[in-house]
């Protein structure tokens, strides 16, 4: 791959360029936006924002790209998956350091990310199987139906921070190899693994234009949900960002699927092996530093269990290492920014004053440096209509909410208006069930506390973690990329020709 030498500007600081029509595009003359390393904190580079003019342009440029993608045989776009599979895996590591100088988390993380989102890349190897369509033989006498699946044409996709890998490959696989053109649209706080994934592409053989990254902020985002020319938006990030991208693209006429945040709840039974929970709590809870939209941010203790779990909580935090994502000896790295660092750290300065029992104080952890760094946090007593509750923190917070049995449990997570992901940790297959049957999140976990579904299955949560009726990636994504029409054929003897004004049937 010819990755060019990244420009650096006269303060050393490096410049993520847009990535469209199959080049870098660096001076676009407009605005820039600060990138940080967020283990030191200092600024390392900057990105190009794009202007409004530039993503209409961009549109335009993937719209004449996409027509002959469409015309590329099944065959040649699935070598391409596979071309890209072996390039992404063969340069994992490469991938992974770019994420987390921008990002913060572990390297070890951040190679998980890029795992997950090959998975993706995986699945679509088979296009050829996911974009067949119907066929009825013999609807009416000598008349036959088929279905086809076409393309929808330019896709735009608009990514959060902390999966800066790992949600592109979610959207534009599935979307290219449906046979569209897509603008990608990465967060500004780590936008260079974008850039890399798109020449990664390239040089799998992906014709220029069909994945085009345009950075930008709220001007580029509202230039996308305008533009006549994207005809459907995939989102991910916070959810009164998806409400607004939902609400804006619909009424444009764009098919829409916007992702929201979360709360995710893991309850642990009486009967639960404790030690196994508190293990997965503790890594569900502080794994990325809490910045993963299925992490687990309340623990619902049920019953005698609150005591010793939050004891064996509390001793393995005591053991987790905080540190920069590049020492192989740190388990959580820092926050992506200085304001999210101000926020998490309000959310623990607040808890204690809402009535709650701050166990661990993340904020006591000492650090050398500038870095955003937070240790990580357990507050129990927790209820709802506490800001620590009833927020999305995203951070390594853990809240501990007590009940007293299995119907107030699921209760509790049934009345939270986020329903992204969930688990229950017990010992009992029927309890196990009943979870399963009554909760009303998209994601369950039984015994397993981020269930993130394989690449063949479908992601997305339910309520305000969602906007829209289709999941990202897997069976699902092929639906929203692509535009079902049905044909009806006759081939009749002409010598039967008549004229028939009645409506038709069989
Ligand atoms: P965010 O909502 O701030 O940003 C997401 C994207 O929207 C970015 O590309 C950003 O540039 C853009 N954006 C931000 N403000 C905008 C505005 N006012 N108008 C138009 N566009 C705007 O989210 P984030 O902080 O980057 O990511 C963290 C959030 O994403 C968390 O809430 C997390 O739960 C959520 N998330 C959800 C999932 C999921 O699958 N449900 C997955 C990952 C992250």
């Amino acid at each position: 791959m010819s990755i060019e030498t990244p420009t650096r500007t006269d303060a050393g600081l490096t410049t993520v360029a847009h990535f469209v029509g199959g080049r870098r595009i660096a001076d676009t003359g407009g605005r820039r936006g600060p990138v940080f390393n967020p283990a030191t904190g200092r600024r390392t580079g900057e990105v190009v924002l794009a202007s409004a003019e530039f993503v209409r342009a961009s549109a335009r440029a993937a719209q004449a790209a996409q027509r002959g993608w469409r015309d590329t045989a099944l065959g040649k776009r699935q070598q391409v998956m596979f071309r890209l599979r072996e390039i992404i895996s063969s340069r994992a590591d490469e991938l992974a350091r770019i994420i987390t100088a921008e990002h913060g988390k572990t390297v070890d993380d951040a190679l998980g990310e890029v795992a997950r989102g090959l998975e993706n890349v995986e699945f679509c190897t088979s296009l050829m199987h996911h974009l067949k369509g119907d066929y009825s033989e013999q609807v009416a006498g000598g008349v036959d139906v088929h279905q086809v699946r076409q393309p929808v044409g330019v896709v735009a996709c608009i990514t959060p921070f902390n999966f800066p890998a790992m949600v592109p490959l979610w959207m534009v696989t599935t979307a290219i190899a449906a046979g569209n053109a897509v603008i990608l649209k990465p967060s500004e706080r780590d936008p260079s693994a974008a850039v890399w994934l798109a020449e990664a592409f390239a040089e799998a053989g992906l014709p220029a234009g069909i994945l085009n990254v345009v950075h930008g902020d709220k001007e580029a985002v509202d230039a996308i949900l305008d533009d006549p020319i994207i005809r459907a938006v995939s989102f991910v990030g916070s959810t009164p960002i998806a409400r607004y991208i939902y609400a804006r693209a619909a009424a444009n006429g764009k098919r829409v699927q916007a992702l929201g945040g979360a709360k995710n709840h893991m309850v642990v039974m009486p009967d639960a092996d404790l030690d196994a929970a508190a293990d997965a709590a503790v890594s569900a809870a502080y794994g990325s530093a809490g910045e993963r939209c299925m992490a687990v941010s309340v623990v619902v203790a049920v019953g005698e269990v609150a005591g010793p779990l939050v004891d064996k909580v509390a001793e393995r935090i005591a053991g987790l290492t905080v540190g920069d994502g590049f020492d192989p000896t740190s388990d959580m790295g820092p926050l992506i920014t200085q304001d999210a660092l101000d926020r998490v750290t309000s959310f623990v300065a607040g808890a204690a004053a809402e009535g709650a029992r701050v166990v661990v104080d993340g904020r006591e952890r000492q650090f050398d440096g500038e870095g955003f760094f937070i240790g990580p946090s357990l507050v129990d007593g927790v209820t709802p209509g506490m800001r620590v509750y009833d927020e999305e923190i995203f951070g390594p917070v853990l809240s501990v909410v007590r009940v007293p049995g299995f119907d107030e449990a699921v209760a509790l997570i049934n009345a939270n208006p986020y329903a992204n992901g969930t688990a229950v940790f017990t010992r009992d297959g029927k309890t196990a069930r009943q979870f399963e049957y009554d909760i009303e999140v998209g994601m369950v976990g039984i015994n397993v506390p981020i269930p993130v579904p394989i690449g063949a299955f479908s992601f997305g949560g339910w309520k305000d973690s969602l906007f829209g009726d289709t999941h990202m990636y897997g069976p699902e994504a092929f639906s929203f990329y692509t535009r079902r029409k049905v044909v009806t054929t006759r081939w009749p003897d002409p010598s039967e020709s008549q004229i028939s004004l009645g409506f038709p049937t069989h």
